[in-house]
């Protein structure tokens, strides 16, 4: 847990935000309460229930949620804050942003080509547009 690079990957994971409320960390406030954007690594199953020190069970997380969670689920705390899932890491994110936009510009495309060659471009770039403005920003 000292180490740096664990903690890095860690806070890599979710793009540097909360996994549970999804607000932006600051990565050299680690375990420093009360300073802005302070986390702690978060036992997704929390240790108390079988949980382990493995790296695809840690999380960070904003220090006030991590209280709040105590031994409770992910899943509960995340829906009580009006989120489904951990933020993506960037890889992901960008991966995501990149298939949402091709899957609009395609099916813009088929809309715009009813309007001839035109509308094909047209529509295309709309689609794009669409597309990308769906993606997830985190
Ligand atoms: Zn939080």
């Amino acid at each position: 847990m000292k180490d740096k690079n664990r903690l890095r990957k860690i806070y890599d994971r979710t793009n540097g935000y909360c996994h549970l409320c999804h607000k932006k960390l600051a990565f050299t406030n680690h375990g420093r309460n009360g300073t802005q954007g302070a986390w702690h690594i978060e036992h997704s199953i929390a240790k108390a229930k079988g949980g382990t020190d493995h790296l695809n069970n840690l999380y960070a997380a904003c220090i006030s949620c991590n209280i709040k969670k105590g031994v409770s689920h992910s899943k509960n705390v995340r829906r009580s804050n009006g989120v489904t899932r951990a933020p993506y890491n960037k890889n992901k994110s960008q991966k995501i942003r990149n298939t949402n936009t091709l899957a609009g510009a395609a099916s813009g495309a088929l809309l715009g080509s009813y309007f001839g060659p035109g509308g094909t471009i047209v529509g295309g770039l709309l689609g794009g547009i669409f597309g990308e403005s769906n993606s997830p920003k985190k």
